[in-house]
């Protein structure tokens, strides 16, 4: 756990104010609001199969843009709500979705894999916040729009701790080994409400409503930014009221694969165990562990090159 020392804006303020005439004085200094944003793309307006989700989809080249466009509203709410300093990181797919030069030029852009920390790769105990623009359900929820954990094609089922876990709840708690709260997502109805009942009270932007796991009732693009826009503003004007989300250590992971292999093979290593047919689990010290053999376990294999 971290502990921090910054004084809150409107303190400032008023010190400055109470201090001397405001004309006679430089701007008093911005505390620091450090912002971290997480970026996939199934929860991003419009999006409803794969033809919008990766390069060999018809539209794909747009739904870059769209993405890039919520990211954008994420990073003007931000700004709105006094951030400093944003850092975003490409989340879905081969990690070279958004289109970087259409970010600001302050902003750091984290891109492609592998990378230990996952989906929350540059995250550090000195961000305030964490954001998860385009989240998508879990694969044991039978609702959402592409609902799935880390691998549509490969996993059926993590748990962290026993615990049933979305992409945003095994994110929330790599944030939460840092002492960074969650404060706010973006999504189908669907992962909105699972993120909620897990993390608690985060502001939520519902960008469509999930109809089947290919289909949505979904918001224009102009909507759905302006309404993230106004929830990460909301989200961090708030900030003091959200706790990060943490797991206990050691931390059991459990994973079910949809095959049989993985798991067999797997368990070979005397740090896994079989659990079933088609589980295993690992634990580790803490969920950065966690994380990396998460990591390792999805994108090994032995033709991997260079
Ligand atoms: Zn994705």
């Amino acid at each position: 756990m971290r502990r921090r020392a910054f004084i809150l804006p409107y303190v400032a303020a008023a010190c400055t104010a109470l201090a001397a005439p405001a004309a006679a004085q430089p701007a008093p200094a911005r505390a620091p609001l450090k912002v971290y944003i997480s970026a996939d793309m199934e929860g991003i307006a419009g999006v409803v199969s794969e033809q919008q989700l990766s390069p060999a989809g018809f539209e794909y080249a747009r739904f870059r843009e769209f993405q890039t466009a919520e990211v954008l509203a994420a990073i003007a709410g931000a700004r709105e709500a006094g951030a400093t300093e944003i850092v975003v990181s490409d989340s879905h797919g081969n990690g070279q979705n958004l289109l970087i030069e259409r970010l600001p030029a302050d902003v750091t852009v984290i891109r492609s894999w592998p990378r230990p920390l996952m989906m929350m790769q540059g995250i550090d105990s000195t961000f305030h916040a964490a954001v998860f623009i385009g989240y998508h359900s879990a694969t044991t929820n039978v609702r959402g729009v592409r609902a799935h954990t880390i691998s549509s094609a490969n996993l059926a089922a993590v748990e962290l701790n026993g615990v049933s876990m979305p992409e945003a709840g095994i994110n929330a708690a790599i944030a939460g080994h840092f002492g960074v709260p969650v404060v706010m997502v973006s999504g189908d109805d669907a992962a909105v409400e699972e993120t909620r009942t897990l993390l608690g009270d985060v502001e939520g932007a519902v960008v469509k409503r999930a109809i089947s796991f290919h289909s949505a009732a979904t918001m224009t693009p102009e909507a759905s930014q302006a309404l993230i826009r106004q929830k990460v503003r909301a989200a961090l004007a708030r900030r003091a009221a959200f706790r990060p989300y943490t797991t206990a250590a050691p931390v059991r992971l459990d994973v079910t694969f949809k095959s049989y292999r993985p798991a067999e093979l797997l368990a070979y290593l005397p740090i896994v165990q079989r659990t079933t047919a088609h589980s295993i689990r690992f634990t580790g010290r803490d969920i950065i562990e966690v994380s990396k053999f998460l990591e390792f376990v999805n994108t090994y294999e032995p033709g991997i090159a260079p």
